[in-house]
């Protein structure tokens, strides 16, 4: 279990909307799967490269603006992208989203092209 963000987590979340950050730092001390953030704030150049290699769908990402981060689930020690991890890290996100007064959408939720790592900061909240 994460207690605390990783330097190279933190370091990731540069330029992300604080309460983003306060979620993040929240739900890895819930979770009973430890997590790492890979990535936070977007720069336009890397949206389309990661358009082009057909990783992102959208030219309005909301990485792009600071609202979005994503995450990556550590076992052990290691990266792993097994699915059923997602959920339990999404609810640790949920519970501190909660408990911040904070409104969230987890990617995993999307009912078409479910993005488990992603979380980003309500749209109808956090324009
Ligand atoms: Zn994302």
């Amino acid at each position: 279990m994460g207690v605390r963000l990783s330097e190279r987590s933190m370091k990731r979340l540069v330029g992300v909307h604080p309460r983003l950050v306060a979620l993040a730092r929240e739900a890895v001390a819930l979770s009973p799967v430890d997590f790492m953030i890979t990535e936070g704030l977007r720069t336009r150049e890397r949206q389309r490269a990661l358009i082009r290699a057909g990783a992102s769908r959208t030219k309005h990402s909301r990485h792009l603006t600071g609202h979005a981060i994503d995450v990556a689930a550590m076992v052990d020690g290691q990266v792993r992208w097994d699915w059923p991890l997602y959920p339990r890290i999404a609810a640790a996100f949920k519970a501190a989203a909660v408990r911040q007064g904070t409104a969230i959408v987890w990617g995993g939720d999307w009912p078409t092209l479910r993005d488990g790592p992603h979380f980003e900061l309500d749209r109808a909240v956090f324009p």
